[in-house]
């Protein structure tokens, strides 16, 4: 059976200096007063244009993310390639809504297209939505609010932009996946994503819609989408997350009085998720699955999936992937036994990745005091290597 215990395997890229490092990160992350401290500090300093890049950068910024630019990411990427990794180049700035700002995000969205063209240990290029319009425009036409025509052209260059980029990805033959956020932005983002399918998706699959299974609705909306694909004859490209917001959504639901769209429990999240594999893997003819997730065992589930329909290892449309710096163990481990792994590897400059560098920290705080998992893999390896010299 596939293990995800070998540490040598999961941590062969990384040095005795580099374990040291994370080792005190995933300790000082792991405590949940200082994640929160840290998080108000960041923010001060932020809003008080106060440089927090030398204490981020050499810590937290070098593990999570790739580099400032995609060829500051080249190391990294070549690093992954040496165990069978693949990278995916992922342009993390975020909350920005200024037309200077959407341009940029942009232009280094198309620069990652054309560099995945041309690099193949760089498999799909990715984009976040929401940075290509602005969040009340996404969230009025979700909510089937009127718009006023500002507002409405606004809408058409969100349209405009995703086709572009879609487009772009089609031409350089490199499949693009388009993240998902907040649930009040989706059903605007879904219809833009749909279209660009059934535009581009006709020989096989460019373009990816997430689907984030923490949602109540998603099972069903996996299965429409399956439907859509067969009715109008174009591949699905079907990428899943659990969901990274579900505080948010809770928070917000219970203040506007709406039901909350999340599942009532973990168990529920993970129902939904495990058999949102087992649809695809078993309607692979005409899905590309792409599993993101860190939880072993889903990982897992898919591989034993993917054997029951005689599926080979490397079949091109089973795909896993875990963000760098995180579950090493199972991304490494994949490889080894010949799985199309790839690690989404974030770049961006220091200040504009740290929201996603937030949601990394809270996601790894320890529940009741417990040595979170990051944590005892890395000390794990550090023993293992002390016993074997
Ligand atoms: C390659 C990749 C791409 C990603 N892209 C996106 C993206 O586009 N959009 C996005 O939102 N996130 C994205 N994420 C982040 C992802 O959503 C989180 O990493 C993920 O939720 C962590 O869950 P897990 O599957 O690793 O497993 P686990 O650690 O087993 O599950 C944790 C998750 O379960 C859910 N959960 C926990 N408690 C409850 C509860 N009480 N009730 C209901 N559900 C609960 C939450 O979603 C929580 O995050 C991505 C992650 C990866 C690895």
């Amino acid at each position: 059976m596939l293990s995800f215990e070998n540490t040598e395997i999961a941590f062969n890229q990384r040095n005795n200096k580099d374990l040291k490092r994370a080792r005190l990160l995933f300790r000082m992350i792991g405590n949940n007063s200082l994640v929160a401290a840290g998080k108000k500090l960041t923010q001060f300093a932020l809003g008080f244009n106060i440089p927090v890049d030398f204490i981020v950068k050499p810590t937290i910024y070098t593990h999570f993310v790739g580099g400032e630019t995609i060829s500051e990411c080249e190391n990294n990427v070549r690093s992954l390639e040496k165990a069978g990794v693949k990278a995916i180049l992922d342009y993390s700035v975020e909350g920005k809504e200024s037309l200077a700002e959407i341009n940029k995000a942009l232009d280094e969205t198309l620069k990652t297209i054309y560099n995945a063209a041309e690099d193949t240990n760089v498999p799909f290029a990715v984009f976040k939505p929401t940075a290509f319009t602005t969040r009340n425009v996404l969230e009025k036409v979700s909510a089937g609010i009127e718009l006023t025509e500002t507002e409405n052209t606004e809408a058409e260059n969100f349209r405009q932009r995703v086709n572009r980029l879609c487009r772009t990805a089609y031409d350089n033959n490199v499949p693009i996946l388009i993240d998902a956020e907040d649930s009040w932005f989706q059903n605007f983002i879904d219809k833009v994503v749909y279209e660009n399918m059934e535009r581009f998706n006709q020989e096989k699959t460019i373009v990816f819609n997430t689907f984030q299974m923490y949602r109540r609705d998603r099972l069903d909306a996996l299965r429409s989408a399956y439907q859509a694909a067969i009715a109008k004859g174009y591949y699905l490209g079907a990428k899943f997350v659990r969901g990274a917001y579900m505080e948010k959504e809770r928070a917000r639901a219970a203040e506007k009085g709406y039901p909350d769209p999340i599942q009532p429990d973990k168990v529920s999240t993970d129902r939904d998720y495990n058999e949102a594999l087992k649809f695809c893997i078993g309607h692979i003819d005409r899905i590309t699955v792409f599993n993101g997730t860190h939880n072993e065992f889903s990982s897992r589930y898919m591989t034993e999936l993917m054997a029951e329909h005689n599926l080979p290892k490397n079949d091109p449309r089973c795909w896993f992937s875990q963000l760098f710096g995180m579950s090493d163990h199972i991304s490494f481990n994949l490889a080894s036994e010949g799985y199309n792994v790839a690690k989404y590897l974030p770049f961006g400059p220091v200040k504009s990745v740290l929201p996603y560098l937030i949601r990394r920290t809270e996601e790894n705080t320890s529940i009741a005091g417990q040595t979170g998992r990051e944590l005892s893999l890395i000390m794990k390896e550090m023993e293992r290597r002390r016993n074997s010299r």
